[in-house]
């Protein structure tokens, strides 16, 4: 066996109920399913797969060469590019049927005339700053520019979107009061549009807890992988049936040491022994994604049981106190670092609070530093781990 004894598990199952149940919440939207950034670390393509199965009508990401990648991978469903539209990625629009969100005139010209130069035609989403106040050309510039976009030849205007900056707290009327002010603003110039223009703004805060921003299309991301945007908060105000995490993260004891009372564990020292304890060693380290900064706080399952990191979190080595645990750990035992093992879970939302960070940054990171494994069961049987936490080796 030459895989890397960490890994990271995917269950499409999972994605699949959380697509389900998202599209449940906004019945009469399609979905524009946000794959970027490697699917959040969840793998853009066997997640790609998994959501055209599932009915996913659109797709989502940051740069043209993540659609290129899409397109070359047998992905037919449009894909909207979020962000990194300059000249040289021009061509690949055009080569792979990928459709650009501009965010102002900047390229328009150029998009019309490799449009005229090939003889095809372009379609395309205009951004607006709704009140994000981050991308996006400005609601007092949006009639302009669609005017530019009507006037060009060969360039055809099939959305326009706006995004959140408070969608994550249901309490606030940030969102509604931007759904009303882009609402307001789409119908200002709505003898310009196409009857059939798609208007978009929700994404996860927003498909969860404002019902007002569905419009044509819904863009969930992270909830699509199981997480809140609010977090444990979400989870915990959330009814049946809930989200489910997608990803699973495990490496297995490979050392297990019995040290005296007093011994100083690790770089720095930072953890003293206070009595005789067994400590576990495990091949991960921050390399992997398990921050640095979960030294001395961060948590794994071993035997279905949470025991705490102890010392430093170094480049490719973690340890755990297991001196509490009732059945002896040995080399080979399964350590869980997210997800669940028997009847504990460790969730990147509580990963994400240590860290002084949110979920979507630790799946992130875990995610894309790690071998990733798919696994094909249902959701109870992709994560259904024998309480022990001791693996065969298979
Ligand atoms: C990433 C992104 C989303 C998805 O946001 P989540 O909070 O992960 O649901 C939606 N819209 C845009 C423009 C994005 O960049």
């Amino acid at each position: 066996m030459t895989e890397s004894l960490n890994r990271v598990e995917i269950s499409l199952a999972a994605l699949k109920h959380n697509y389900l149940l998202l599209k449940s919440k906004a019945p009469h939207s399609g979905v524009i399913a946000m794959v970027k950034a490697d699917g959040y670390g969840h793998g853009m393509l066997a997640c790609a797969k998994t959501l055209v199965k599932a009915g996913t009508d659109y797709f989502g990401v940051a740069e043209a060469v993540e659609g290129v990648d899409l397109r070359k991978n047998g992905i037919s469903q449009p894909i909207l590019i979020m962000a990194g539209l300059l000249k040289e990625v021009i061509p690949s629009l055009f080569d792979y049927d990928l459709t650009p969100a501009v965010v102002d005139g900047t390229f328009l010209a150029a998009l019309s005339a490799e449009a005229g130069k090939r003889n095809q035609s372009l379609t395309l989403h205009l951004k607006v700053d709704a009140g994000m106040g981050r991308q996006g050309c400005l609601l007092r510039d949006m009639a302009g520019i669609i005017e530019q976009i009507n006037a060009l030849p060969g360039l055809e205007l099939g959305g326009i979107l706006a995004h959140f900056p408070r969608a994550d707290e249901p309490e606030s009327d940030s969102t509604p009061t931007i759904v009303a002010t882009f609402c307001r603003e789409v119908e200002k110039v709505r003898s310009m549009l196409p009857d059939d223009i798609i208007l978009h703004l929700a994404n996860s805060g927003g498909v969860l807890y404002f019902p007002v921003s569905h419009k044509k299309m819904i863009r969930p991301g992270i909830s699509l992988y199981g997480y809140y945007p609010d977090g444990t908060q979400g989870r915990k105000n959330a009814a049946e049936p809930c989200l489910q995490p997608v990803m699973r993260y495990s490496s297995r004891v490979t050392q297990v040491k019995e040290v005296p009372k007093g011994t100083g564990l690790g770089y720095g020292h930072s953890f003293i022994t206070k009595r005789p304890s067994r400590i576990a060693i495990i091949p991960v380290g921050y390399e992997d994604g398990y921050s640095r900064a979960l030294s001395n706080r961060g948590c794994g399952l071993i035997h279905g049981q949470r025991v705490p990191v102890v010392g430093r979190v170094s480049m490719n080595l973690t340890m755990f106190d297991v001196t509490d645990l009732e059945e002896e750990v040995v080399a080979g035992d399964e350590v869980v670092l997210l997800g669940r093992q028997g009847r504990e879970e460790i969730s990147a939302d509580e990963i994400g609070d240590l860290l002084g960070t949110i979920s979507y940054e630790v799946v992130c990171l875990i995610g894309n530093l790690n071998h990733r494994v798919y696994l094909a069961g249902t959701v109870s049987q992709d994560f259904a781990q024998n309480v022990s936490g001791k693996q065969d080796e298979s």
